[in-house]
C-alpha cells in the first residue's frame, strides 16, 4: 500500500496546516500543555473554529453536516493536530460515538436535535457505559432502568465518565429486563444531564485534571 498522500490528500492537508497556523498562538508547539489544563470554554471556542472550517465530522455523512470525507483525511487530520499539538474537538464522544449512533438508530427529531450541536460543539455528549463492577465485561451492566407508565425509571452508577461535568447529554447502558442475560435485555438511552437526580461526582486525576467522574 502507497501512504503517500494524493494529490487531493497533499491539497486537504496543506490547507489544515494553514489552518493551524493561522489559528493557533505563535508560540502554541513552545508551550503545548496538556490538553486537560486548556480551560473547558477556551476548548470549546477551539472546536467552534475547526467546525466553522469545516474540520468538525470529516467522515459524518454531508447530510447530517459532515464533511462526507474518506477516513484517509480523518487520518490526516489527526496527525497534523497531534504534530501542532491542537487541543481535540470537545465533542469526542458525540463525534465518535452518539452523533454515529443516533444516525443509525436514531429517530429524525433525536437526528434534528442533536446532531448539529454535536459538531459545532454546542453539545457535549458523555458515554455512560463503565460502573464500578463492570468494564471489560460490559454486558454485566447492573444500572437498571424499569419502564413505569411510559417513561423509564433509571438507578445505578457509572464511572470514568469523561467530560459527565460539562456534558448536556450521556449515553447511557442500562440492563432493563434482568430475565435476559449478556447482551440482551439491555437499553441504551440519550439521557438528558440535567434530569432531576443526575449526581455528577469529579474524579480528580494525579495530573490535576478533573477529566473523569
Ligand atoms: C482515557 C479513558 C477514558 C475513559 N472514558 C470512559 C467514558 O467516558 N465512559 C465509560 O463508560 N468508560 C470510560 N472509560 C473506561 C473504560 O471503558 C474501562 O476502563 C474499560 O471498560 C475497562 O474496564 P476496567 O477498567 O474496569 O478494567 P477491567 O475490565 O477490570 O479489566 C482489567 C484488566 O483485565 C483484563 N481483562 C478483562 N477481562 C478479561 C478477560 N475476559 N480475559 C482476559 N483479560 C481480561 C483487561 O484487559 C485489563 O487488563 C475510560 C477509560 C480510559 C482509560
Amino acid at each position: 500500500m502507497d501512504f503517500r498522500d494524493t494529490p487531493e490528500e497533499a491539497e486537504f492537508r496543506a490547507g489544515l496546516r494553514a489552518f493551524l497556523a493561522r489559528e493557533l498562538p505563535a508560540d502554541w508547539s513552545a508551550r503545548r500543555p496538556h490538553v486537560g489544563h486548556h480551560p473547558f470554554e477556551q476548548r470549546r471556542a477551539w472546536s467552534r473554529a475547526l467546525f466553522d472550517a469545516g474540520y468538525a465530522g470529516l467522515t459524518w455523512p454531508k447530510e447530517y453536516g459532515g464533511g462526507g470525507k474518506p477516513y484517509s483525511h480523518q487520518a490526516i487530520y489527526l496527525e497534523e493536530i497531534g504534530r501542532s499539538g491542537a487541543p481535540e474537538h470537545v465533542g469526542v464522544i458525540g463525534l465518535g460515538m452518539a452523533g454515529p449512533t443516533i444516525m443509525v438508530h436514531g429517530t429524525a427529531k433525536q437526528k434534528q436535535k442533536h446532531l448539529a450541536g454535536i459538531l459545532s460543539g454546542d453539545t457535549i455528549f458523555c458515554q455512560g457505559f463503565s460502573e464500578p463492577g463492570s468494564g471489560s465485561d460490559l454486558a454485566s451492566v447492573s444500572t437498571r432502568a424499569e419502564l413505569d407508565g411510559d417513561s423509564y425509571v433509571v438507578n445505578g452508577q457509572k464511572v470514568w465518565s469523561s467530560w459527565a461535568h460539562v456534558a448536556d447529554y450521556c449515553i447511557l447502558l442500562t440492563r432493563s429486563d434482568p430475565a435476559e442475560r449478556s447482551h440482551r435485555g439491555l437499553t441504551y438511552f440519550v439521557l438528558d444531564m440535567h434530569t432531576p437526580g443526575v449526581e455528577v461526582r469529579p474524579l480528580r486525576q494525579i495530573t490535576g485534571d478533573p477529566e473523569f467522574n
